[in-house]
């Protein structure tokens, strides 16, 4: 088929809001390669699912790609070294969302090539979706725009639903980010080789790459090298937040809502991050797992913004020192955008799959601590792109009554943080609704193992 370019301008989901985008200290910066650190930090839960099996010891030499954690069951994915050297430890590290987790920890051998051993480079064209499926899963590949869900998962789709397009997520949304745009521009046949594994899988004949209209140049990039015997569309979207949410960017490119509970699939579509089609791409044109990725360091309080390419495990701390480290007036380090970020209280917490950024944020940009009380304002109403009611939620959460809020859909938040941004009360709305959502994920759980156990079965 041949190929087809759209010009169509479109932003069409309700509601949302409109952050300024402080992408310019990065969007021109092409990406560079940092040095390898001294220590990488693996953690074996760096997935949606179910955590990898360690599978080295202390004082194990390792090379660069080589696995050190198992896939446990379907929906999840091995960890693979991300450089060459010797495991020194399998402890608890601080995970960058706050919590302890388990993670391999190498000292870098200094006097390595760091090239990984040799591999078979898996034929996509010669492999049917299983054998493809397998290849991604094998290669530890997850959604790089930050959920880090397990991607060879959503080349399976269920039984009896056909995938009628293949959107491809090249919004990137979130204020200061700009690793997508970079792969886009430099990388475009990357990006349109992996969209052909990906259509060629999921027996598509259509993809459709979203690209917010504040990047003319990945625009133009990408329409440049469309393979003609591919029907891809490139649409310029109209810049609004969060556009780069699945059922958001769905809206915007075909118009079709994703009713509440629901799949992306329930409307015919797959949506994928363009940085995770390019990491498909890599799989099978040089058989290296995914042990490095694209992150983007910016804002305000770092001295050299910059997009780099980084050894998955490398720490915080030493990404910003080689980005000339903080400034004198840096107040907080979000890894993530500001929207859906996660505030860092330790930076030897390290670079995981999904880190798409790290920005760092003065006093001037990072949300006020004092917190007033709702004023019924109702802006968060207004902002919520899913309909939802952000004050009762939020009340209901300060008063711990989860039941109420899942009843009042509760499980439809996509944690986005427009409440939250548009709130004058600096109520951290979002960030209750991750919490409670978290607890209402464990109890449900908790429910399941306990019908399990009592008969007999076992709990998914
Ligand atoms: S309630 Fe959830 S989905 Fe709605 S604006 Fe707030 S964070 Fe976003
Ligand atoms: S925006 Fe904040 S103050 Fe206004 S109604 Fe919502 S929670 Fe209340």
């Amino acid at each position: 088929m041949i190929a087809r370019l759209t010009d169509w301008i479109t932003g069409g989901f309700r509601h949302g809001v409109h952050p300024p985008d402080h992408k310019a200290a990065t969007a021109a910066s092409p990406i560079r390669r940092m040095p390898f650190p001294d220590e990488v930090v693996l953690p074996l839960r760096q997935h949606a699912g179910a955590p990898a099996r360690v599978l080295v010891k202390a004082g194990q030499r390792v090379e660069r790609g080589d696995k050190v954690g198992a896939a446990q069951g379907y929906v999840s994915v091995p960890i693979h070294a991300s450089a060459s050297g010797t495991v020194t430890d399998v402890d608890w590290w601080p995970h960058p969302d706050g919590s302890l987790a388990e993670a391999v920890r190498i000292a870098v051998d200094p006097h390595s090539a760091q090239i990984p051993r040799p591999r078979l480079v898996p034929r996509w064209d010669d492999l049917d979706a299983d054998g493809v499926r397998a290849a991604v899963q094998d290669a530890g590949v997850v959604g790089l725009g930050g959920a880090a869900f397990p991607t060879h998962v959503k080349l399976n789709p269920p039984e009896g639903r056909a995938v009628e397009t293949l959107i491809v997520n090249g919004a990137e949304c979130e204020p200061y980010l700009t690793s997508d745009h970079r792969v886009m521009v430099e990388h475009p046949e990357r990006v349109h080789f992996g969209i052909r594994v990906m259509m060629q899988c999921l027996e598509t004949s259509r993809a459709v790459i979203g690209v917010e209209r504040n990047k003319p140049d990945a625009v133009e990039r990408l329409r440049e090298t469309v393979p003609d015997d591919l029907d891809i569309e490139i649409i310029a979207l109209r810049v609004k937040y969060p556009q780069g949410a699945e059922k958001m960017l769905i809206k915007a490119v075909t118009g079709r809502e994703v009713p509440s509970g629901k799949l992306p699939i329930h409307v015919g579509t797959v949506v994928q991050n363009v940085g995770s089609i390019a990491a498909i791409a890599e799989v099978f044109e040089t058989g290296v797992p995914l042990i490095e990725r694209i992150v983007t360091v910016s804002g305000p309080g770092v001295a050299r913004p910059s997009n780099l390419v980084v050894p998955v495990g490398t720490k915080l701390r030493d990404v910003l020192d080689f980005c000339g480290g903080l400034t004198t007036d840096a107040r907080e380090v979000l890894v993530g955008g500001p929207m859906m970020g996660a505030p860092q209280s330790d930076l030897d917490a390290p670079v995981l799959k999904g880190t798409s950024g790290i920005v760092v944020l003065t006093a001037a940009e990072a949300k006020p601590a004092r917190v007033y009380a709702c004023i019924g304002c109702g802006h968060c109403l207004d902002a919520c792109p899913v309909f939802l009611n952000p004050s009762l939620l939020g009340k209901e959460a300060q008063a711990g009554r989860y039941t109420e809020m899942v009843e009042d859909h509760l499980m439809d938040c996509m944690v986005c943080g427009s409440c939250s941004y548009v709130c004058p009360s600096n109520i951290p709305l979002s960030q209750m609704f991750a919490l409670a959502k978290g607890a209402v994920r464990r109890e449900e759980q908790r429910e399941r193992e306990a019908a399990a156990a009592a008969g007999g079965g076992k709990a998914a």
